[in-house]
C-alpha cells in the first residue's frame, strides 16, 4: 500500500442528517468510520424547512437536546386556493436543523467516527483482487485522501456523487425549494401548508413557526426558475407582506438579506440503491416523501439501515452487493409505496384551483383520526357537490394527504 493513503472499514460521503446518522450507529456497531463532509461547517447552508414529527424522533430513538429545537408545533394545516383550510393535528418539532445535523455528527464522534470537513469525493475506483471487489480506491479535495473504503455509504444528498461516479442511476428529476426567515410571524402552532399553484407550480408554500416569532416562509415549486420571484410575490400579496425578513442565525446578520434553500429529488427511490461494498442512503437514494417532499426522517432511517447492514457485511467478511442486498430488501418493507403517493401527487395537481378547493370543503376540519364513517363521508359530500371529479381521479388525490403523515414517513 502506498504512504499517504487513509484507511477505514465504511467512509460515509456527507454529513447532512443521513450522513451524521449512517456514521453514528456504524461507529456503534464497532466499526472504523470516516465521516467526510465538503462544507467547511455541518449544517449551513441550511436547505430544509426544519420539521420533524413527534412518531419520526421515537421511531429513530433520537433524544433531541434542548439546543436543537426551535418550537414544538402541533401539527400541520392545509390551505386549499379559497382559503378552506384542514388539519393533519399530529404533535412534532421545528428544529434548529444545523444545529441538529451538528449534534447527529458530534454523537458519531462520540462514539469513534472520525470526522473531516473540507473533504470533498470526486473519484472512486474499484479494488479487485483475484476478479473479486475488496475495497473502494477514493479520490477527491482534502488532505485525507486517498482513501481505501471498504464499504462507502453515500449520503451525499441530490447530489448523489456515488451515482454520478460510477454511472449507477439516473439523474433524478428535482423540484426547488426556496425560504425567507421573517419576524413576528401568528402562528397557533401549526405548520400551515398553502396548496396553491397559482405561486407555487406542482408544489406548495409553508410557514413553518420557529421561537421568538421567527418562521420560515417558503416554497417548493417546478417552476425552478421563478422560485424567488414567485416566493416574493405570495409573501407580498399575503398577511406576511407587514412582516420584516432577516437572515438566519447561521448567516452574518449584516450581510444583504437572502433567502436559503435547494432541491430535492422527486423521481421516487433510485432503482440501485447498493452495488459492491456501496450503499446510497436519504436524499442520494432518492427517498422523500413524494407530497410535500420531508426527507429528514427517510434519510435518518435508511442511515440506520446501512449502518446496520455495513456491521453485518464487514463481521462476515463478505461486502459484495450480495451481501448488502439485505439493505434494499429492509428499507423497501418500510418505506411507504412512493409510486402509489406520487399517483395521488399527480391527480391533485391536474384538479382545477376550484376543484381543488371544493375537495377541501368536503374534508373534515380535522383529518387525523378520520375512520371509514368519515371517509364516506367525504365520498358522499364529493358526489353531491361535484360527482365528474370522481373521473380526474380524485380518490388517489385525497389518499396523498393521508400518506402526508408522520407514520407514512411524510414528516
Ligand atoms: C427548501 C427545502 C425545505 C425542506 N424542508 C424539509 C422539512 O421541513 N422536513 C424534512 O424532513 N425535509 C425537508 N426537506 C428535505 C430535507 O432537507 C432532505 O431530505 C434531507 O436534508 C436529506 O438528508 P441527507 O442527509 O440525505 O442529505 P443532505 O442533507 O443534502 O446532506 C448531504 C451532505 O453531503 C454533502 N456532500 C455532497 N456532495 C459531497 C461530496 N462529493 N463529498 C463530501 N460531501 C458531500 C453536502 O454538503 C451535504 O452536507 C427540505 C428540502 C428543501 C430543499
Amino acid at each position: 500500500m502506498a504512504e499517504g493513503v487513509t484507511r477505514c472499514e465504511v467512509l460515509v460521503v456527507g454529513a447532512g442528517p443521513g450522513g451524521g446518522a449512517a456514521a453514528l450507529h456504524s461507529a456503534r456497531a464497532g466499526l472504523n468510520v470516516l465521516l467526510i463532509e465538503d462544507h467547511p461547517e455541518i449544517g449551513t447552508p441550511v436547505h430544509c424547512g426544519e420539521c420533524i414529527s413527534d412518531l419520526a424522533v421515537s421511531n429513530l430513538n433520537l433524544e433531541l437536546p434542548d439546543e436543537v429545537i426551535s418550537k414544538r408545533v402541533d401539527g400541520i394545516r392545509v390551505v386549499f386556493p379559497d382559503g378552506t383550510d384542514t388539519k393533519l393535528s399530529e404533535p412534532g418539532y421545528v428544529l434548529e436543523k444545523h444545529l441538529f445535523e451538528r449534534w447527529i455528527a458530534n454523537e458519531a464522534e462520540n462514539a469513534g467516527a472520525k470526522l473531516q470537513l473540507s473533504h470533498k469525493l470526486t473519484g472512486v475506483e474499484r479494488i479487485e483482487v483475484d476478479g473479486k471487489f475488496t475495497e473502494w480506491h477514493c479520490t477527491g479535495k482534502g488532505d485525507l485522501f486517498p482513501i481505501r473504503a471498504q464499504i462507502i455509504i453515500d449520503a451525499s444528498g441530490v447530489a448523489g456523487v456515488c451515482s454520478k461516479l460510477l454511472d449507477l442511476n439516473p439523474r433524478p428529476k428535482v423540484i426547488a425549494g426556496m425560504q425567507y426567515e421573517v419576524l413576528d410571524v401568528p402562528t397557533d402552532g401549526y405548520l400551515d401548508f398553502y396548496i396553491w399553484p397559482e405561486y407555487a407550480k406542482k408544489g406548495y408554500l409553508w410557514m413553518i413557526p420557529k421561537c421568538d416569532g421567527r418562521a420560515n416562509i417558503g416554497l417548493v415549486t417546478e417552476d425552478r426558475k421563478g422560485a424567488v420571484k414567485d416566493l416574493e410575490a405570495f409573501i407580498e400579496n399575503t398577511h406576511f407582506s407587514e412582516l420584516g425578513k432577516q437572515n438566519p442565525p447561521w448567516r452574518e446578520s449584516s450581510d444583504k438579506i437572502r433567502g436559503f434553500g435547494g432541491t430535492i429529488p422527486i423521481s421516487g427511490p433510485h432503482e440501485n440503491t447498493h452495488a459492491d461494498g456501496l450503499m446510497l442512503i436519504g436524499d442520494a437514494a432518492g427517498f422523500t416523501s413524494p407530497l410535500f417532499e420531508g426527507g429528514s426522517h427517510l434519510a435518518l432511517k435508511s442511515a440506520i439501515f446501512a449502518a446496520e447492514t455495513a456491521a453485518i457485511a464487514i463481521s462476515s467478511g463478505d461486502i459484495s452487493a450480495a451481501s448488502l442486498s439485505a439493505y434494499p430488501r429492509l428499507w423497501k418493507a418500510e418505506f411507504p409505496p412512493y409510486g402509489k403517493i406520487l399517483k395521488g401527487k399527480n391527480a391533485l395537481y391536474n384538479l382545477t384551483d376550484d376543484e381543488m378547493s371544493i375537495m377541501g370543503r368536503c374534508f373534515p376540519k380535522e383529518m387525523s383520526d378520520m375512520g371509514i364513517s368519515g371517509k364516506t363521508m367525504i365520498g358522499l359530500r364529493l358526489a353531491i357537490r361535484r360527482p365528474s371529479l370522481y373521473f380526474k381521479k380524485i380518490i388517489p388525490a385525497m389518499l396523498a394527504f393521508g400518506y402526508s403523515r408522520a407514520k407514512y414517513y411524510g414528516w
